[in-house]
This record gives C-alpha cells, structure tokens and sequence, in this order.
C-alpha cells in the first residue's frame, strides 16, 4: 500500500568514494541516518526539477505588458494569462499573440 515506489539499494548500487565518506561525516554530524540524508537530497532535486517543469509548461509567450511598461513573461492561471511581474490579467493580448503565431 502506497510503497511501491520504494527503492531498493541493493549491491548494484553504487555511489562514489568520496561521496560516500561526505554521506558518513555529514550524517553523523547532523545525527540523521544516511538514508534519510540522501532522501533529502533527492528530494530537493525532486522539487527543483518539478517547480523548472511547471514553470516551463505555465509560462506563456514574451509579450509587452503595458501595466510593467516592458516585454514580460505570462503565467496561465486556469484560463487567464497574468503578466508574471505585476499579476496583471492580460488574456486578450496573450490570445491575441497566439492565434497570430
Ligand atoms: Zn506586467
């Protein structure tokens, strides 16, 4: 239930010298099990990759914004475009530029 996802670290898991004895020290200072020290680890990476993907899928075309006075990005909010530096709701002008593309 809810685990299969579990990864098992068998033999064929290999990790470098040098990292390894980093995981010993780091591990025994903060007294956290080396397991749980990579978990964290991977899990930054995790969130550092997830929140560069949403980004990428959110943000609309460089348009100019005439709140900011500048050419910006755009967010897609539900079905709205928000200027990505003021919040400013500019769904006719994004619409406009991709019906044109
Ligand atoms: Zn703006």
């Amino acid at each position: 239930m809810g685990r299969k996802y579990d990864f098992k670290a068998a033999k064929s898991f290999t990790l470098g010298l040098q990292e390894l004895a980093w995981l010993a020290k780091y591990s025994a200072e903060k007294k956290m099990k080396a397991s749980e020290v990579v978990n964290n680890l991977i899990r930054k990476a995790m969130q550092a990759d997830n929140k560069e993907e949403k980004k990428q899928k959110q943000r609309g075309p460089l348009a100019f914004c005439t709140s900011c006075m500048k050419r910006t990005e755009f967010e897609q909010v539900e079905n709205n475009w928000l200027c990505f530096e003021c919040g400013e709701d500019k769904t006719e002008v994004i619409e406009y530029h991709i019906a044109r593309s």
